[in-house]
């Protein structure tokens, strides 16, 4: 099912109270709509009845498709910094309505389903759209990294990140993006073949790999982020 809920926001242009409907879950499979409005940037968008100011919700809600095998978490972007504690709290979700502690029709669906966890709004946009083009989304972090240092300009850090946008053909279009104010700067994009050249060289990525896939928030800015959960535990 799909969840609202009715809310008011003041809108951050004029101060004018905004009705909004807020969602807390998406069930993609039952309304491709949704899904095809996270991917053009227009879900959870409402303009500002006095001055006309496209307002966006941020977003906090699970994303569920059965048929692409995703159920994604989705919290908005200034909580990425507090990832490992969102991941335990995220996993007990996902445990209780698809995992160990569901009904066993729920845990057959479950086995399906890869649980993910993203911060913003073009996070959940790029695993969409790698899982419809067919990549893997580890497999595109590490490209990340690979393409940083192949950049001479990239400047990679907390609050600046790199998200893929679409996959055209062989090309993967990335863009540079301010987490927070979710701006997308400057894009490029890299060639199908550097990905498939890491998919082709699992050894010398599988410590890089296991470090990425060790929860649920499978996004190279953790590294970037202390110590990580090895450090936490
Ligand atoms: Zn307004």
């Amino acid at each position: 099912m799909s969840l609202f809920r009715s809310t008011a926001i003041a809108c951050p242009t004029c101060g004018a109270d905004i009705a909004f409907d807020e969602c807390d879950s998406v069930n993609a499979d039952r309304r491709p709509d949704l899904r095809e409005a996270i991917l053009d940037g227009t879900f959870q968008t409402v303009p500002c009845p006095d001055c006309g100011e496209i307002v966006r919700m941020e977003p906090q809600f699970n994303y569920l498709e059965v048929g692409a095998g995703l159920w994604i978490a989705v919290f908005p972007g200034r909580m990425m910094p507090d990832y490992i504690e969102v991941e335990d709290a995220i996993t007990e979700v996902f445990e209780t309505s698809y995992g160990s502690r569901a009904l066993p029709s729920a845990r057959e669906i479950g086995e399906g389903l890869d649980v993910r966890l993203v911060f913003g709004w073009p996070a959940l946009v790029e695993k969409l759209v790698l899982r419809a083009a067919g990549l893997d989304d580890t497999t595109v972090e590490l490209l990340k990294l690979d393409l940083m240092r192949r950049l001479p300009q990239a400047d990679m850090g907390p609050g600046r990140e790199l998200r893929v946008t679409s996959v055209e053909g062989d090309a993967l279009n990335f863009a540079w993006i301010l987490t927070e104010q979710e701006v997308p700067m400057n894009g490029f994009a890299a060639d199908r073949t550097l990905y498939d050249a890491i998919d082709e060289a699992p050894e010398a990525w599988a410590p890089i790999r296991a470090q990425l896939a060790d929860g649920p928030f499978v996004d190279m800015q953790k590294l970037f982020m202390g110590e990580g959960r090895a450090a936490a535990e």
